[in-house]
């Protein structure tokens, strides 16, 4: 055989071996039928992929149930302690961390608070590794670890994982992923994301915002994040920072913001913001404070959050105009009080242009605080997804391989493929 028809094939079979990974790696355990009938391969070509999948360790097959007559076809299963991700989600208040199995199942889950305001850089980068390292000792024997992938609530520079400016934090031009990589001994890839763009990846692929190509996700937390997804891809901008809609300014000669410009959105929508509009202050209450006021519908707290939903419908009206989304997705405290927010805010999103605003539906995150982590964990699982055998010798053989980023913050691609209705 030619060469160049050899490499042909190769490719060919990796596309293939990458199709039906990402089908069970999103959509869980499936049938061969239902594989070839969501691939459209035939059944002899499914049944040699998945057999090299197997071989990998990457899924195991277990015998189906019959269903009516004839043989009953093999269930094929993606194996969650095969391959893992170290998940970080660092905020204001704290750092949360996930392990992460392949099919996006949860294997661990950690949450600890910050000790000092603000945060200081070497504390929080031990943490991290003192996490990473006990996540990754937990993991099954065997089980290969895809890497770090941290989000940060600032701008991130790609594909080096400097932190320009996070105002939630107080942190400017931190090199975070090269203090992780010396803190972790080279022993991992790791990369940094901003939290709007994890976001939205996380509710894109496993969210709210499933099956949708257009997609705008806005973060309400100490700072307020977003993350815009256009035509299935992200929108990163000229230097990765686009989606910072939290410093849109909204009311020219307002309150003074994180940032140090006035009138930001953030400044009206923010946890501080809320706490205030609710008449408390924000040096002494929290926003735990607000939400269980709101709980248990305390008339001050639910007015305030009320006027705050008149912001929120702002700031998303000129947005809608901009990126005409299917799906507004809002995470984090604007997520916890939107059924609050909905009759104020829904008046003021009614600003949005006609057209585009009947074509958005607004939506909380179904992932909630956990969006963070599962977009970073996506992140880490794009390769092993994209090339699953060529990413698994790297990662098994190579020691030089853990210095390499797990690659810019890039946009995985969903399954592609629509699961067939015979479930
Ligand atoms: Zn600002």
């Amino acid at each position: 055989m030619r060469r160049a028809d050899a490499s042909a094939q190769d490719e060919v079979r990796r596309q293939n071996l990458s199709a039906v990974l990402r089908l069970l790696h999103f959509h869980g355990p499936a049938s061969r039928s239902d594989i070839v009938a969501s691939t459209g391969f035939n059944r002899s070509t499914v049944g040699s992929l998945t057999s090299e999948l197997v071989k990998t360790g990457l899924v195991r097959e277990r015998p189906g149930v019959v269903r009516g007559k004839g043989r009953p076809s093999n269930v094929v299963e993606p194996v969650s302690t095969s391959v893992h991700v170290l998940a970080f989600d660092v905020t204001q208040s704290g750092v949360g961390a996930a392990r992460v199995g392949l099919g996006g199942y949860m294997l661990q889950v950690r949450r600890r608070l910050h000790q000092t305001t603000p945060m200081d850089v070497p504390g929080v980068v031990e943490l991290i590794a003192t996490l990473a390292r006990e996540m990754d000792s937990r993991a099954t024997p065997g089980s290969v670890c895809l890497g770090i992938v941290v989000s940060i609530p600032g701008s991130v520079r790609q594909p080096d994982g400097l932190v320009r400016r996070s105002p939630p934090l107080g942190w400017h031009e931190v090199p975070l992923a090269d203090l992780l990589r010396v803190a972790t001994e080279h022993r991992f890839p790791v990369a940094v994301g901003n939290d709007g763009d994890l976001g939205v990846v996380a509710e894109y692929l496993r969210g709210s915002a499933r099956g949708q190509q257009d997609v705008l996700y806005v973060r309400g937390e100490a700072g307020v994040g977003g993350g815009v997804v256009v035509d299935g891809e992200l929108l990163k901008g000229a230097g990765g920072y686009a989606g910072e809609v939290g410093h849109i300014v909204v009311k020219p000669g307002g309150r003074v913001c994180s940032c140090g410009a006035r009138g930001c959105w953030e400044a009206e929508i923010g946890d501080a913001a809320i706490i205030r509009s609710v008449g408390r202050d924000p040096r002494e209450a929290e926003i735990d404070d607000v939400l269980s006021d709101v709980a248990v519908g305390n008339r001050r707290a639910v007015a305030g959050v009320r006027k705050t939903g008149e912001w929120v419908g702002i700031g998303l009206a000129s947005l809608v105009n901009l990126f005409n989304p299917r799906v507004v997705v809002l995470g984090g405290t604007l997520g916890a009080l939107y059924p609050t927010m909905e009759p104020t805010l829904a008046e003021a999103f009614a600003r949005a242009l006609g057209p585009i605003r009947e074509q958005a539906l607004l939506v909380r995150s179904e992932l909630g605080s956990d969006a963070q982590l599962i977009g970073a964990a996506e992140v880490a699982f794009a390769d092993v997804l994209e090339d699953p055998l060529g990413t698994l010798e790297a990662r098994r053989t190579g020691g030089d391989e853990a210095d390499e980023d797990v690659a810019d913050v890039p946009m995985p691609r969903s399954a592609g493929t629509q699961r067939s209705a015979s479930r």
